[in-house]
């Protein structure tokens, strides 16, 4: 039987021609039967992307060929070979959205003005040796309200986009002067973040080398990283130690919660937070905002309709 596996990358490398890598990475992904997301820009590329074990292994090895992404750093997880609806390459103006495409500069070495990277044991060493130290979540709320850094700072934002408002609205220049972590989930969303911030003076700015994945994989239940790891595929969720107590808790019950889903109303982005026994009720609800916007009615999702049917 076939074991699959998800690989999830990125390399900031100026690129001349965004369109043609698209080309040739589309060609790639369709020779090698994968499936998931890779995003092009001037800037490099950043990919997720699902198959088997033998497939990826030479899609990252042709990868690799390419002048700027010799050194791409790839980390492994498992898969179903169903965690991607579909292949989709594209080429964006930036890699992750902050909305400042022409504020990021990328040179051979990655992106200027970035963030310090400290290894799993560097984080350790930080925390243990100043205690002043904050860690900065450079994702969305509803990511945080999973799993987050021991003490952590989340920022309100919805997307990433929001992030570069919040910062200018001078809610953090009490942190300027410290040693400020920013993390995310595998570190792309970090270099830019970290730079973004370091442009606007936060004077000690430091990013987990390979996010949160790269550190809760070396510590498990034992380090600074506390709950669930939130994932933009099917997983939904990824734990890395027996018996994690996730940090969210069920909309209904309030009982501990780690997975999300979708609100009934298929128009409609909003996630919710359910236990187990709950994920029926809440799959086949909708969400408070679209009662009150549309409070007739609504088509509803195909899985929403499943669930309603399906014995609790
Ligand atoms: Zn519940
Ligand atoms: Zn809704």
């Amino acid at each position: 039987m076939a074991t699959y596996k998800i690989v999830l990358f990125y390399g900031f490398t100026p690129l001349a021609a965004p369109e043609s890598v698209r080309l040739w990475q589309q060609a790639l992904g369709e020779r090698w039967g994968l499936t998931g997301r890779v995003i092009v820009s001037k800037h490099g590329i950043n990919a997720t992307l699902g198959g088997t074990v033998e497939n990826l292994k030479q899609y990252v090895r042709t990868t690799r060929q390419h002048p700027g992404f010799e050194d791409i750093d790839v980390k492994w997880s498992d898969g179903t070979g169903a965690d991607f609806p579909r292949l989709s390459v594209k080429v964006r103006p930036e890699l992750v959205s902050f909305g400042v495409p022409d504020e990021v500069e990328v040179d051979e070495h990655g992106v200027v003005g970035g963030g310090v990277h400290l290894s799993p044991d560097e984080v350790d060493a930080l925390v243990a040796e100043r205690d002043d130290v904050v860690f900065f979540d450079g994702r969305n709320a509803f990511e945080a309200a999973i799993g987050r850094f021991r003490g952590a700072v989340v920022p309100d934002v919805r997307t990433t986009r929001d992030f570069v408002d919040q910062i200018d609205s001078g809610r953090f220049d009490h942190l300027k002067d410290r040693p400020v972590v920013t993390y995310c989930t595998g570190g792309v969303r970090c270099e830019v973040l970290s730079a973004i911030m370091r442009k606007r003076g936060f004077e000690e700015v430091y990013q987990v080398d390979g996010g949160i994945v790269r550190y809760a994989e070396a510590r498990g239940a034992d380090g600074l990283w506390e709950g669930s790891l939130y994932v933009f595929d099917e997983r939904r969720h990824v734990e890395f130690a027996d018996d994690v107590v996730p940090l969210g808790s069920c909309v209904v019950c309030s009982a501990p919660a780690a997975r999300y889903e979708n609100c009934a109303d298929a128009s409609c982005k909003t996630l919710r937070l359910a236990c187990a026994e709950c994920t029926p009720v809440v799959m086949s609800q909708r969400c408070e905002v679209c009662v009150a916007e549309r409070p007739e009615s609504f088509v509803p999702r195909p899985t929403a309709r499943a669930a309603a049917s399906a014995p609790a």
